[in-house]
């Protein structure tokens, strides 16, 4: 069996921010990038990650609003160019702004496979991981950048309008200009549905929080603050039942039904949030690796990548239910490249 310095797997900003330090570093990195399924297309977990997922990305630094098309095209390899969606001449759009990450990764010698990892065994050094299609690997070092996917209802009224006014990100799509100044849906009753709201407010005419339940799960502080912003009304005790819009508008609306009765209504709007949390990608990791009580990886010391196994990192959203960003995973990705590199280095690998 070969035995790879390091094997990275994830393909989203935290694992080819990793895979380009790594490979800068002549560690000859491998990358697993996630396998081309249509359980991964379901789950919303192909390669190259939730960024792929998105139209515009507004907030990543160094893209402004520009035409790259002949920047993209020179810079980014015939066949996955001619997969591309047409460049929208906004700025960047999420798929744009992953294959660039994936050509710089390759550029600098990284190695892809085009698989998901099914199994590790982290108990033993060099590690294992194996593949869907079974190949197994050995690896001085790891690092785990496998994201996490937002939650959705799985409505397909919900799936017929992402991107389209169907969110799952505030920070990332509430300035767009499609939601200015209109009325806004979120969808959720916890801490991070009452973040999205208030977030919302700054953009929105008004921010309607449906909850299933007649009370906040928030914490007691974040409650009080939705209901004492004045932009902010709660709905208890509905659920969504069907996002409402056309093709060529997008989202106008939604039809909600009552949990207690069997009433429904609809509400005008132009974006539907959903705030019904995320679920990290470490089904794999299961009884390897230490994991928080919603499955995030634990990590073990403080401004580090470390994990509770030495030699194994993580990067991204895989280990961060906070910040969730694509500019916090990049920089996570290459703390944990430098990380591996130092840890080897210390073991003269
Ligand atoms: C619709 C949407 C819009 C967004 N818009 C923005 C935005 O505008 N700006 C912003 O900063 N952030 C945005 N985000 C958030 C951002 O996309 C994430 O924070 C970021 O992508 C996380 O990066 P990551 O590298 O941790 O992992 P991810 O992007 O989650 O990618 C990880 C990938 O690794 C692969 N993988 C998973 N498991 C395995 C396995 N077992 N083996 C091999 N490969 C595996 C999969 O392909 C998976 O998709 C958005 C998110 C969504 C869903």
């Amino acid at each position: 069996m070969e035995v790879e310095k390091v094997v990275i797997v994830g393909s989203g900003p935290a694992g080819w921010s990793a895979a380009i330090y790594a490979a800068r570093a002549e560690l000859q990195p491998l990358v697993f990038e996630g396998a081309i399924t249509d359980e991964n297309r379901i789950a919303g977990t192909l390669p190259l990650g939730q960024l792929n997922l998105t139209t515009e990305v507004e907030n990543y630094a160094g893209f402004p609003a520009g035409n790259l098309e002949g920047y993209l095209d020179s810079a980014i390899t015939t066949s996955h160019r001619l997969n591309m969606a047409p460049h929208s001449k906004h700025g960047i759009s999420g798929p744009e702004l992953m294959e660039l990450m994936r050509q710089q990764a390759r550029n600098f010698g990284t190695r892809i496979i085009t698989d998901d990892i099914v199994r590790v065994d982290l108990k033993r050094h060099p590690f294992q991981l194996t593949s869907a299609r079974g190949e197994t690997v050995g690896a001085l070092s790891v690092i785990v950048a496998t994201g996490a996917r937002a939650n959705y209802l799985g409505l397909p009224s919900e799936e017929a309008f992402k991107n389209r006014g169907v969110s799952a990100c505030a920070v990332c799509d509430g300035a767009l200009p499609r939601f200015r100044h209109k009325p806004l849906i979120v969808i959720g009753g916890g801490d991070s549905a009452v973040e999205e709201a208030t977030y919302l407010t700054k953009y929105a005419s008004r921010v309607y929080l449906v909850h299933r339940r007649d009370k906040l799960r928030a914490s007691k502080i974040m409650a009080q603050r939705a209901e004492e912003n004045s932009k902010i009304e709660l709905v208890w005790n509905h659920t969504l039942a069907e996002v409402l819009g056309s093709d060529e508008q997008g989202v106008s609306g939604v039809r909600l039904q009552g949990t207690l009765k069997p009433d429904s209504k609809t509400l005008e709007a132009a974006g539907v949030f959903l705030a019904i949390g995320h679920t990290p990608n470490t089904a794999f990791l299961q009884g390897q690796l230490e994991l928080t009580n919603k499955n995030y990886i634990v990590l073990t010391r403080p401004n580090r990548t470390n994990t509770s196994v030495p030699g194994v990192f993580a990067a991204g959203d895989v280990a961060d239910d906070y910040y969730r960003q694509a500019i916090t995973s990049a920089g996570s990705g290459c703390m944990a490249a430098l990380d591996a590199e130092r840890w080897l280095a210390e073991r003269e690998h």
